[in-house]
């Protein structure tokens, strides 16, 4: 496997970032989840803009134009063969000195790795997932705004642990005044009432862009959607749920904290979303 480690391809082995980077002493960083379908790197515009604006809101300078990441994705791709996989591009603030501030750091590191993921089994996409709202709030965006996609996962990993230690795979997270905000690595939306509801980005989700193709897709389909506050009881008694995300496309959701959602089976709207966004995803990428 070829690792992009700042303008070079260099074996696994030998993709080392120093124990100064401040990415590393202090999660100091951003990156992008970006997905690769039959040769055609997903949406890679999309995640190239939040990665800026991500870059922008840390001060951070990123080394390369548009362009030049653009190309070094496609590349590294290509110098894997990797026609279908995932992509994690990480750029970080650079090897600095074990004070917090950044000054003196840099320039920043980019690597990108393009690899496999598979995030859930085929039988959740089929029976849906069981997902349980968890103590652990989403940072506060007064604090650090959701939508800033850093390399500080600690919040959503300790929610991610709290729903492991009690069976499962996944944990809704809410936002301190109680609302839906997202789960640990996934967008939420449900189905009420003949009406498709994700929260705002304001309640503490990251603009995700499988979020984003949904609600374009939902549009095209005709239906109505709204990007409203959701509290649990809004996700207990809709008739159906998914989560969105890079890794996991569209998943179903059957059950919240015990209670079944509508029947307890992934439900039409559900399934049309999952079919329509496989269809899709060969259709809005950029070729290799
Ligand atoms: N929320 C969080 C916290 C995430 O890390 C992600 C990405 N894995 C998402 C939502 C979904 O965003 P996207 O569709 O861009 O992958």
């Amino acid at each position: 496997m070829k690792i992009y480690l700042n303008g070079d391809y260099v074996a696994k082995e030998d993709a080392k970032i120093s124990v100064f980077d401040h990415g590393l002493l202090y999660g100091d960083g951003i990156f992008e989840g970006i997905r690769i379908y039959e040769g055609c790197v997903y949406k890679l515009d999309e995640h190239l803009e939040r990665l800026e604006f991500s870059a922008k809101a840390i001060l951070l300078d990123l080394p390369l134009t548009r362009k030049e990441f653009r190309d070094a994705v496609c590349e590294t791709c290509r110098q894997n063969g990797l026609k279908n996989g995932y992509i994690r591009l990480v750029v970080t603030r650079g090897i600095g000195h074990l004070g917090l501030t950044p000054d003196g750091c840099g320039p920043a590191s980019v690597v990108i790795i393009a690899d496999n993921i598979q995030l859930y089994p085929q039988e959740l996409y089929e029976n849906g997932l069981k997902i349980i709202s968890v103590a652990t709030r989403r940072i506060n965006s007064s604090a650090l705004p959701p939508a800033i996609k850093s390399l500080n996962y600690l919040n959503n990993i300790l929610a991610k642990i709290e729903a492991k230690k009690v069976g499962f795979q996944e944990a809704l997270m809410l936002n301190d005044k109680g609302e839906i905000a997202e789960c640990t690595g996934d967008n939420v939306f449900i189905f009420s009432k003949g009406v498709i509801f994700t929260p705002p980005l304001d309640s503490g989700s990251l603009r995700g862009i499988t979020r984003g193709a949904v609600l374009d897709l939902a549009s095209e389909l005709g239906y109505n959607c709204k990007e409203q506050a959701l509290t649990r009881y809004d996700l207990w008694t809709a008739d159906e749920c998914f989560l969105t995300g890079t890794a996991a496309e569209v998943i179903p959701c059957v059950e919240v904290d015990h209670r079944p959602i509508g029947s307890g089976k992934p439900g039409e709207i559900t399934k049309t979303f999952i079919s329509k966004f496989r269809e899709k995803v060969l259709k809005d990428g950029v070729l290799l």
